[in-house]
């Protein structure tokens, strides 16, 4: 326990470094309380390309706790969600073939990691999106914005 609490500041500042020398990808927790570790994401003027890669810090299996990113226009969030609760874990509770789903991961559980390229061409300045996890129940508790700067 002590080992962690040391750890943890470490590892954050680290994390924000390479948020700032890179600006055309980002990494998002999720862990144990059901928490993204981010409630925005914006992409830089600059990128061409952008990477979302989502780590899971907690403890709990993909079949209890397993999160993923979900990225839609913010007014089909929900109804993403929704759909894909029957779609069951091993479909990442997304419904097949989606096209409301702009971008999104397969789900992890505790330790794991994965990524996802988001299509910019598919993102205005106007628009409004939202980043979610469509685990059955998160999406109340895990969803950030996703914007252009
Ligand atoms: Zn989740």
């Amino acid at each position: 326990m002590k080992i962690r609490h040391l750890l943890l500041p470490a590892l954050l500042a680290f994390s924000a470094v390479s948020a700032m020398a890179d600006d055309c990808a980002v990494t998002i927790d999720g862990n144990d309380s059901m928490q993204f570790d981010k409630k925005a994401i914006v992409v830089g003027k600059s990128c061409k390309k952008f990477t979302v890669t989502l780590t899971h810090s907690g403890k709990l299996a993909k079949n209890i706790m397993g999160h993923n990113w979900v990225l839609t226009k913010t007014e089909d969030s929900q109804a993403v969600a929704t759909d894909g609760v029957g779609a069951g874990v091993d479909k990442n509770y997304l419904k097949a073939g989606d096209t409301r789903v702009i971008a999104a991961t397969k789900v992890v559980g505790a330790g794991e990691s994965t990524s996802v390229d988001v299509p910019l061409d598919k993102i205005t300045k106007q628009g409004s999106y939202t980043f979610f996890c469509s685990f059955p129940g998160h999406i109340a508790l895990m969803k950030g914005t996703f914007s252009l700067e």
